[in-house]
């Protein structure tokens, strides 16, 4: 039996991705990335997507937060890096610990 992994494809079995090409593979809603072997369609999963929505919130909050409250002349620079670090933290749980999924669009197979 073919030990599966979080870069296994979720259409035909084969390892197909590595950590890049499974963070840029995109959310549930997405088109995703193909799979080499089958040609098919894959995405990231709930979790990642869930995972996500909620670095965003957390990176909103220190963004609102860094708007109102900051005096420093670097205010700005931390506001783009509240969200650079949201965006890097969501591609590593993208590219080592979320699972890959079937895309839910009916419009690709
Ligand atoms: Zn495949």
């Amino acid at each position: 039996m073919q030990h599966t992994s979080i870069y296994t494809c979720p259409h035909c079995g084969e390892k197909t991705f590595n950590p890049i090409t499974k963070a840029f593979a995109g959310g549930l809603h997405t088109r995703g990335a193909v799979c080499k072997a089958c040609g098919r369609h894959c995405v990231n999963g709930q979790g990642s997507m869930i995972f996500s929505a909620v670095v965003y919130i957390l990176a909103l909050i220190a963004v609102f937060y860094l708007y109102f409250k900051c005096n420093s002349d670097w205010c700005y620079a931390y506001m783009i890096g509240a969200v650079a670090a949201a965006f890097v933290v969501t591609r590593l749980y993208d590219a080592f610990i979320g699972p890959l999924t079937k895309p839910i669009r009916n419009d690709v197979l």
